[in-house]
């Protein structure tokens, strides 16, 4: 394993895509990543998943700093953070983490993507 000094491993993927996807990223910023685990996709998934091999991408230790900022930018826009939300009840100010008003128990409002069904009522009354 004496490649290992020169190359490192930034980013393991659950699927292939997402290893393209941030090889693709880091290309663009000029980086020279590489895929490892990909050529074995197709022939022998389901060995690969039993060993626990996944494709990731790999790349030269000098890029290494840089590569993982991109890294981690590309997980915090693929997982939007949470943000507190109002009720639009009682104007609390509720954590992220629920679903409905700790206070009054009103429904999270829909968030700005979702807006288009906002017209569909919940089953607020039970
Ligand atoms: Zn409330």
């Amino acid at each position: 394993m004496t490649q290992l000094h020169t190359w490192k491993c930034v980013f393991t993927a659950d699927h292939p895509l997402q290893a393209a996807t941030m090889a693709t990223a880091l290309e663009a910023e000029g980086l020279t990543p590489q895929l490892r685990g990909m050529e074995l996709w197709g022939v022998a998934v389901e060995i690969l998943f039993s060993e626990g091999a996944a494709p990731s991408v790999w790349v030269p230790a000098m890029q290494e700093a840089q590569a993982q900022a991109i890294v981690e930018r590309m997980r915090q826009a693929a997982t939007p953070k949470q943000q507190d939300w109002l009720c639009q009840h009682c104007s609390e100010k509720v954590p992220a983490s629920f679903e409905s008003c700790w206070q009054c128990g009103n429904e999270r409002p829909a968030a700005a993507a979702t807006q288009a069904s906002a017209g569909i009522t919940t089953s607020e009354g039970k």
